[in-house]
């Protein structure tokens, strides 16, 4: 039986919304300013967040993509405008055809009664329209309040923080939360984390896609940490769909085999 999207108001105008997701329940986070809406992700897209969204606000709504994977960004179609890092533009312009999705909903969905009007067979994910390129520091403002986009590749290469200041609300994807964190790039990403703990100073509190939220603003500090001592000397307690594992207390570790695991600058 699979549930439908779930939400829960965190503060005046903002909410996390939580979509069951293919094989793990993915965060996207309502934030409403004076004339616009934000949405940070939109689900995997099984459902229709769209509607749900317009019980929330009745102001536009534009989505911050903080990634463009399939579990973030399935519902970003339904929405007119999308602000994304470059190289997550092509990925949501072309969408995820039934046969890129088949893999994981055989894999996942085959036990859970999928909502009504979705079918595995058939079920794919509609390209984008409108896709504005974010720059790095660049600011989505939405009347009062802004949130500002900082690019934090390492998950993968189009991965987008986004910070509202004012409330110290970090907004950090799959780039650093509790449960496992797959790293594509990890020069990239160790580069990254040489700015997210400045960023996570200047937050009371970090929204990660996945997992419980919010976390403390100092779990970016832990998993640098992690990080650090995963590429330089630790042995991998696992391996897992091509990754080395490196689990620690709360969180773990998963990085591309040994020999692309740093690149020599
Ligand atoms: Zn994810």
């Amino acid at each position: 039986m699979q549930a439908g999207l779930t939400f829960n108001q965190l503060a005046d105008g903002f909410w996390v919304i939580t979509d069951p997701g293919y094989a793990q329940p993915s965060h996207c986070y309502l934030v409403t300013g004076q004339k616009r809406a934000a949405l940070v992700d939109t689900g995997a897209g099984l459902h229709d967040i769209r509607a749900l969204v317009e019980e929330l606000t009745e102001l536009e709504v534009v989505v911050l993509q903080t990634h463009a994977h399939p579990d973030h960004a399935g519902g970003s179609h339904q929405f007119a405008t999308i602000y994304a890092h470059p190289q997550a533009v092509g990925r949501l312009q072309r969408g995820w055809s039934n046969m890129e999705l088949r893999f994981t909903l055989d894999r996942y969905a085959k036990d859970v009664e999928l909502p009504a009007g979705v079918d595995a067979e058939t079920f794919v994910i509609p390209p984008a329209t409108t896709v504005e390129v974010l720059e790095n520091r660049g600011v989505v403002e939405l009347g009062g309040r802004q949130l500002d986009a900082f690019f934090t590749p390492g998950h993968s290469a189009d991965s987008v923080c986004f910070l509202e200041l004012e409330q110290g609300w970090l907004f950090t994807g799959d780039t650093v939360l509790r449960g496992q964190i797959a790293v594509e790039d990890s020069a990239a990403y160790r580069r990254s984390m040489i700015e997210l703990p400045r960023l996570a100073e200047l937050a009371k509190g970090l929204y990660p896609a996945h997992g419980d939220t919010p976390l403390e603003s100092t779990v970016v500090v832990q998993v640098r940490r992690g990080f650090m001592d995963a590429i330089t000397d630790r042995h991998p307690t696992g391996f897992l769909a091509g990754f080395a594992t490196f689990q620690f207390e709360d969180f773990g570790i998963m990085l591309p085999p040994r020999r692309r695991r740093v690149r020599e600058e």
